[in-house]
């Protein structure tokens, strides 16, 4: 269906700019403290897109990698620090993208709450969205 559509995203400088070939695989809220950490957030909107549907049009010889946890990895750019991806062994195969790194629309709205355990109390909360804890 949305065959050819593709969203996009860059840094906050710039230096660093990719697109990804929808669909994505799922879009959720985590709440679980290095993401928290990671980007000075109360939680972080990621999206989910196999690791081949990402393409770097710019910048993915630059793009540094924080091991966050034993196996997973944190994608940031060294110039500007915006923390853009997440991979782990957990979900091999996959990129994660911060939502609020992309320039144009995706395919979905977020789904759930995740490591909702972990969550802070201020920060306004969607409780119509599935939780999961962990
Ligand atoms: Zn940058
Ligand atoms: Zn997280």
């Amino acid at each position: 269906m949305n065959n050819g559509y593709k969203t996009s995203g860059a840094c906050l400088c710039g230096d660093i700019q990719f697109e990804a070939e929808l669909p994505s695989n799922w879009c959720a809220h985590c709440h679980c403290t290095l993401c928290r950490v990671a980007h000075g957030a109360g939680y972080v909107t990621w999206v989910g897109f196999e690791s081949d549907q990402v393409h770097f049009s710019q910048g993915d010889g630059r793009l540094q990698w924080y091991e966050s946890s034993p196996g997973a990895q944190r994608g940031f750019c060294p110039r500007c620090g915006s923390t853009l991806f997440f991979r782990s062994l957990r979900w091999k195969g996959e990129l994660h993208i911060a939502l609020g790194c992309l320039t144009r629309p995706i395919d979905r709205q977020p789904q759930a709450n995740v490591f909702f355990d972990k969550h802070v109390d201020w920060m306004p909360i969607d409780n119509t969205l599935k939780q999961t804890d962990g």
